[in-house]
């Protein structure tokens, strides 16, 4: 018998891979839906993405995944050529100049024709295509994007790109956890430019960056789901026993135990720090370590006809720098036209990230009129939403800071310690969809391979 605690992406993947394999399983969520992070609601023909809206193609575990689940015909790709993001500076917003890979610029004439930064910082980008290798310790993402591209590139790319993904710190995240691939370009060839722009003209890209599912990612959880055994009611505590662990759930107020051979813990760190403190104490103190950020998303519906806002492309980001409250905004419609009817224009919000988890205590009335004064500022929008919905996810994005490293090397070899244990999750080694998928099926894998 397994246990799995945490029904998000992750449990369901380790579930799912179980139930194909025949081995008995209950996954433990203690929400009254799975899917954790990951819902879609539907609203008069607009798709609405509560949480993630889309997956990564270039890691291929959640292509995978929904070909196995019959799903392939509901993927569309995010149009690449159209795309266009735009950056808020000193109030106003900028286009991120064509061929900027993250913060990198591989297109020369885009960025110097591009007022986003100054002369100084450009001189700086032409610079740096001429550094050799170079071998750091592990250090922050604001310590390595100024050492490259100066201080300028870190406020207004490398901060606002990350954000939207990690909702983070630069001066706190781990370059060497966050972006693996450019710590090996500095250290095999040094400018991450020069080598960037050689990849570009050699590779011809015939996939999309991101995918997704027409009807949105829900489809993918509640296909997972019904492969599942689910209980719902949170895992309380769990105990080592003669055949493996013992889990007690508070499903319907019995807190009744449950026994497991193995178990896949898929909740997030902070939560499996709490219930492994009796398993292995240090292992739980380690897990608690993981810092964790909030954020809130508003979503918003207009009458196209109505709408008398500028339209900024795929969206925009804002810097800390500018000192507002929103952090990110998408034309959900321009990302993704199948999600939106063509008389409706959806506007997603993002609030929260690190050092900003008050903004979630705000209530839902008090969050929609700050969205839209935000957007009366920027894009001059004045126009009524026809619906809206926010929706709150509280410690919810695991933060591999500075150390994330050797932290999880420390909880890797603490976990394998402890027989039938199996950790899964963003809080370990990626943060996005595809990633938990992997970590899912290996810890289902690692079962199988022992049943
Ligand atoms: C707002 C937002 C937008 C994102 N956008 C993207 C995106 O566009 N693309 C992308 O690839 N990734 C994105 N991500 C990241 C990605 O979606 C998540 O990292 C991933 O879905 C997390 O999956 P998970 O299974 O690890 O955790 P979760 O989805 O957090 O699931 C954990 C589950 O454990 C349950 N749980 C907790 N404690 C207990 C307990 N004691 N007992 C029982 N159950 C418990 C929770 O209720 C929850 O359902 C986004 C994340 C957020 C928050």
């Amino acid at each position: 018998m397994v246990i799995i605690v945490g029904g998000g992406v992750a449990g369901l993947s380790a579930a799912y891979d179980l139930a194909n394999a025949g081995i008995p399983h209950t996954l433990i969520e203690k929400q009254p839906r799975v899917g954790g992070v990951i819902e879609t609601r539907q609203w008069e023909g607009c798709v609405m993405e509560c949480g993630p809206d889309s997956f990564i193609s270039a890691k291929p575990e959640a292509m995978k995944l929904i070909q196995e689940l019959g799903l392939a015909g509901d993927v569309i790709g995010s149009k690449d050529e159209e795309r266009v993001t735009y950056i808020q500076r000193h109030g106003k917003l900028v286009r991120l100049p064509e061929g900027t890979t993250m913060f990198v610029p591989t297109r020369p004439s885009s960025m110097l024709a591009s007022p986003l930064v100054g002369w100084g910082t450009k001189i700086r980008m032409g610079l740096e295509f001429f550094r050799g290798p170079e071998t750091h310790p592990d250090r922050s993402v604001s310590e390595f994007v100024t050492d490259h591209f100066g201080r300028e590139t870190l406020d207004y790319l490398a901060e606002p790109l990350l954000s939207g993904v990690y909702g983070g710190d630069p001066d706190q995240l781990s370059v060497a956890s966050v972006l693996p691939r450019f710590v090996e370009m500095e250290r095999t060839k040094g400018s991450l430019a020069r080598t960037l722009m050689a990849a570009r003209s050699s590779a011809k890209r015939t996939e999309p960056l991101f995918r997704t599912l027409k009807s949105g990612l829900g489809c993918l959880v509640d296909r997972l789901a019904a492969k599942a055994n689910v209980v719902h009611g949170a895992a309380e505590a769990i105990e080592k026993s003669e055949g493996g662990f013992r889990v007690r759930v508070a499903s319907k107020g019995t807190g009744d135990w449950m026994e497991a051979d193995h178990l896949v813990v898929a909740c997030p760190a902070w939560a499996a720090g709490e219930l492994l403190c009796d398993v292995d104490s240090r292992l739980a103190s380690l897990l608690r370590m993981i810092p964790y950020t909030s954020s809130a998303i508003t979503q918003m519906v207009f009458r196209a006809s109505e709408f008398d806002g500028q339209r900024a492309g795929t969206g925009f980001l804002v810097p800390r720098a500018e000192r507002r409250r929103l952090m990110a905004c998408t034309f959900v419609g321009t990302k993704f036209p199948h999600r939106v009817p063509a008389d409706k224009i959806t506007l997603r919000c993002f609030f929260g990230g690190s050092g900003n988890d008050a903004v979630l205590e705000e209530p839902d009335d008090a969050l929609i009129a700050i969205a839209r004064e935000e957007l009366r500022a920027i894009l001059g929008l004045t126009a009524a939403p026809i619906f809206t919905g926010v929706y709150r996810w509280p410690r919810a994005m695991a933060q591999y800071i500075v150390g994330h490293g050797a932290r999880l090397k420390e909880i890797e070899s603490h976990a394998s310690a402890v027989p039938g244990l199996h950790l899964a999750g963003n809080a370990y080694t990626g943060i996005g969809i595809p990633d938990c998928i992997r970590m899912g099926r290996q810890a289902a894998a690692r079962i199988i391979a022992t049943s």
